[in-house]
């Protein structure tokens, strides 16, 4: 998964760049998106992703009363994130599904 290899053969490159995936696995030929929407669910794992990165710092900040200083770092450094968090959250729904779904 953090290879980014596909879940099924786990040698084919999901991402064909950094931020551009593959429609098929080059190795298997097996499809990633199975249906529309189908990364939709990969949204909310990005947003696990991010509370998970990001929460202890939250906290830091809240308990010792800095919260308001942080917001704009904070902010910038999820932003910063995104394309990170976009690739990785997407692994993760394909080897969530790939483990609850398994394809043929
Ligand atoms: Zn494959």
């Amino acid at each position: 998964m953090a290879r980014s290899l596909c879940p099924k053969c786990r040698e084919g490159a999901v991402f064909s760049s950094f931020l551009k995936m593959n429609k098929t696995c080059p190795v298997c030929g097996t499809q990633f998106e199975r249906e529309h929407g189908y990364f939709l669910m990969a949204i909310f794992i990005g947003y696990l992703l991010n509370a998970f990165v990001f929460a202890p710092f939250v906290l830091y900040f809240y308990f010792n009363d800095r919260l308001g200083q942080a917001v704009i770092p904070l902010m910038i450094a999820i932003i910063i994130c995104i394309p990170i968090t976009f690739r990785y959250s997407r692994m993760v729904w394909l080897y969530l599904d790939q483990a609850l779904d398994p394809r043929q």
